[in-house]
């Protein structure tokens, strides 16, 4: 029996993180769903805030909807965040909004802008940029945000839209916790490749121990309820808990960033 313990140690040991799941190691799965677009489009809204799963809302500010669906979020659990539009590499300036975050601005101008932002969605406690594959790249813009972010003791989601952004290495710079989203859910619009994509969310939290997905209300809202709410009974089978994307973050790390 010693020996066989002994073996089984040199065996982990050898064969390191690597190779071994989390879902192996017996740690509890946890993965978000964070959906964006609140405070936009209108599909898919009732499902999403009047449903039984802990998702996380992303809501654009400065909409006619934006303060309406926060607080409709809040007041049935769902923890809130800011959907900080910015400036993409292509597309139309109304898919951004009002006031968005556009690579012209002074960081002076970036700041007070996701200051309003924050004021226009009440009870966020983080932020994801919607779109801005242009305005990531950016570290001059980039440091402005996560500089606000650190004021208001705000964790930030890399929506990643681009591989170059600068989230990550500013936010590590500043020490404001920041994560990465894994999968899209609703790149393609119908429920089967929704489904499809919260299998590889559930893959990618087997392995890391804690995946984060983006879906969207609007027009691909409906199929991405239908596609998430389908893949719950899967996720139970697995073991893995949706949970609010901060309870993604090591618990230490946010205790000291939210009291220091
Ligand atoms: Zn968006």
């Amino acid at each position: 029996m010693k020996k066989f313990a002994l073996f089984l140690i040199a065996f982990l040991v050898i064969s390191g993180q690597s190779t071994v799941s989390a879902a192996a190691e017996g740690k509890q799965l946890k993965a978000a769903i964070i959906i964006d677009d609140f405070g936009g489009g209108t599909g898919g809204v009732r499902d999403f805030l009047e449903g039984e799963i802990p998702i996380t809302a992303a809501v654009m500010p400065f909409t006619e909807n934006s303060k309406k669906h926060a607080k409709w979020a809040h007041k049935n659990g769902f923890e809130v965040m800011v959907h900080l539009p910015m400036q993409p590499k292509r597309g139309k300036r109304s898919w951004l909004g009002p006031k968005p975050i556009t690579v012209d601005l002074t960081p002076q101008e970036v700041k007070r802008r996701v200051e309003e932002a924050i004021e226009s969605v009440p009870y966020a406690v983080g932020l994801n940029n919607h779109m801005g594959s242009l305005a990531v790249e950016n570290e001059k813009i980039v440091r402005a945000i996560v500089e606000v972010a650190k004021e208001r003791k705000m964790y930030i989601i890399d929506s990643g839209t681009s591989s170059k952004s600068k989230f990550p290495v500013i936010a590590n710079e500043l020490g404001v916790p920041l994560l990465k989203r894994d999968v899209f859910l609703d790149d393609i619009s119908s429920s089967t490749h929704v489904r499809k994509q919260m299998e590889r969310l559930a893959k990618v939290t087997e392995i890391k121990g804690k995946g984060i997905a983006i879906g969207h209300v609007g027009v691909t809202g409906k199929v991405c309820s239908v596609g998430v709410f389908q893949a719950m009974d899967e996720f139970k089978k697995r073991n893995i808990k949706i949970v609010p994307v901060s309870q993604l973050f090591a618990t230490k790390l946010m205790e000291q960033y939210i009291k220091p």
